[in-house]
């Protein structure tokens, strides 16, 4: 097969579903570009990679994968797909494929590669006495590391990240972008000028508060409802130059939680700030190779394997322009304000971007033991304070201390630094007391290798994580998952709740077909 005979043989697939004389001119625009839109059994490697994610567990099959070339091409489909109701068929745009729980699959529908459009960042520097900001352009399926390494060749860099880089900005921009740098910027949702969207309906617009700002909204943690992020404008500040890294460790919730919410209330002091619940020697990723010394705290956790750590992680920031201003100082300040298990406290200087790769080191360990593509039975939620003892015991009992692989992640950030105009899902006021400003972000980041959870075992897993999900999300506790899976529409109804109305009616106005996005499952699906 070559690739006219693939586009003929995409194309008779629509044929099937075209109708209308508005359909048939789409159609001929269609075969007039040179499109390279895979598809179907005879392009099994195509479908097979659109059809897998992180997560390694739900594998649903689109009927074809589209290669666009230009934001037209992707408006074109939708506007084609949009106008057919009969069709059926749905659309998903895929990042990087992180996901977990197939949210970028269409099964029998078209999955977009977003990779395929040509990668463009374009710097724009404030010069001295300028007013505004810095910030990139930026396409919707770069990825992160990408956006990092060539703000970095102007001395910029993005305040908001994800603690992993090779996701793509329209993967997270749909989700909201969280990492240990929240709790001072807010997440990467809250960090966007503007938005290039292509609509449901297959409209071109750009976004902006100012601008179509409920579709700018409605996109930011949108999870991919309301239309396909061509391009973003993310918001830059001075990059620093090197990263003072510290963890300290705790053997008492309690203290460990206040000292947190310490950091946290010492925005000009600290840049980052994350934490773990430590149950055993996997539980700290990325800690040999940053902390080897640490690595006697780990063989002390052998001596009582019962007992629970927590460790805190917080970094500063040094941007070598202030000769009064010294990392180590401002570290030590504060540590003599936390009360930790001394002297288990560890600490290292590293370069701003290993700091922010950290993970991929972790990653390139864990290939090397073919331990990286297995499956990823994660789960993330968004706990209140007033709840997040109650969540952690219930989350300790429901886990082996001793076989969980993989680390759990723990830290507050503050509500007040989220636009709640976006689409993402906090805790609701209702179950938080309206002055409780503090959420923590729990990930249960757990992976199952097959060698020794085979799939009874991930499926137990996954239902003990969602029986936790469940008793989290009641009255008592009134948590929210993030980055989760509802098993139902009316499920994801309770998910949004109080702001299930406005979600609802942006998706008429936006994506009134029901195309975009079926992997979510919060709309009856067209394929
Ligand atoms: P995909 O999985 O490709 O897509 C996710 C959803 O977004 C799908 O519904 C898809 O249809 C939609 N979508 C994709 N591209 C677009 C677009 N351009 N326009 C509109 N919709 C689109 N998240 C955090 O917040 N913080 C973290 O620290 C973090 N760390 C992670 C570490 C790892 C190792 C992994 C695997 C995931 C992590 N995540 C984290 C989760 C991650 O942010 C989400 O899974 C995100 O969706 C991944 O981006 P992606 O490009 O892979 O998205």
């Amino acid at each position: 097969f070559n690739a006219l005979h693939l586009l003929l043989l995409a194309m008779c697939s629509l044929c099937r579903f075209i109708q209308s004389p508005m359909e048939t001119v789409s159609l001929n625009y269609l075969k007039a570009t040179s499109f390279d839109f895979d598809g179907f059994s005879n392009l099994r490697e195509s479908t097979s990679t659109a059809s897998l994610d992180f997560g390694r567990f739900v594998f649903n099959f689109p009927r074809a994968v589209f290669r666009p070339k230009t934001p037209d091409d992707i408006a074109t489909l939708l506007r084609l797909l949009s106008a057919s109701p009969s069709s059926k068929i749905s659309v998903a745009a895929r990042g990087a494929g992180h996901s977990i729980h197939g949210q970028a699959q269409a099964r029998d529908g078209i999955v977009v590669e977003m990779d395929s459009l040509p990668s463009s960042i374009t710097i724009r520097k404030l010069v001295d006495g300028e007013e505004g900001f810095s910030y990139a352009d930026v396409s919707g399926g770069a990825l992160w590391v990408e956006l990092l390494e060539e703000s970095l060749k102007h001395g910029l860099a993005p305040r908001s990240w994800t603690d992993y880089l090779y996701l793509s900005i329209g993967g997270t921009l749909s989700n909201a972008g969280i990492s240990g740098q929240t709790f001072k910027y807010g997440p990467q949702i809250s960090n966007v000028l503007q938005l290039e969207v292509v609509t449901g309906k297959g409209e071109i617009v750009t976004c902006s508060p100012a601008k179509a700002p409920e579709l700018f909204h409605a996109v930011l943690g949108g999870l991919g409802q309301f239309g396909i992020i061509t391009r973003a404008r993310i918001l830059l500040q001075n990059a620093p130059q090197q990263v003072k890294w510290v963890r300290a460790f705790y053997d008492n919730f309690q203290t460990f939680s206040q000292d947190q919410e310490l950091l946290i209330s010492m925005p000009d002091t600290l840049d980052y700030i994350e934490g773990f619940i430590v149950l055993n020697e996997n539980s700290l990723h990325s800690s040999s190779i940053a902390f080897p010394s640490q690595l006697d705290f780990i063989s002390g956790l052998r001596k009582d394997p019962s007992k629970v750590h927590y460790c805190i992680e917080f970094a500063v920031y040094d941007y070598r322009t202030d000769e009064t201003f010294s990392t180590e100082q401002a570290v030590e300040e504060v540590a003599r304000k936390l009360r930790f298990l001394r002297p288990f406290i560890y600490s290292a200087k590293v370069s701003y971007y290993d700091f922010l790769n950290r993970v991929r080191m972790e990653e390139m360990r864990l290939r090397e033991k073919g331990v990286w593509d297995v499956p990823h039975p994660w789960l993330n939620m968004f706990v209140p304070k007033s709840g997040i003892h109650h969540f952690k015991n219930l989350l300790l009992g429901s886990i082996s201390h001793q076989e969980f692989e993989g680390p759990i992640l723990i830290y507050p950030l503050l509500k007040h630094k989220w636009d709640m105009n976006s689409s993402a899902v906090l805790p609701e006021p209702s179950t938080t007391s309206a002055a409780e400003s503090v959420v923590y972000v729990v990930g249960v980041l757990q992976s199952a290798n097959p060698s020794l959870c085979g799939s009874a075992c991930l499926f137990e897993l996954l239902g003990r994580q969602r029986q936790l999900a469940e008793a989290a999300a009641g009255s008592q506790i009134g948590a929210k998952q993030y980055l989760g899976h509802q098993p139902s529409p009316s499920h994801w109804r309770k998910h949004f709740g109080g702001r299930w109305e406005r979600f609802a009616d942006r998706k008429w106005r936006f994506d009134p077909a029901c195309v975009l996005a079926p992997g979510q499952g919060i709309f009856v699906s067209r394929s």
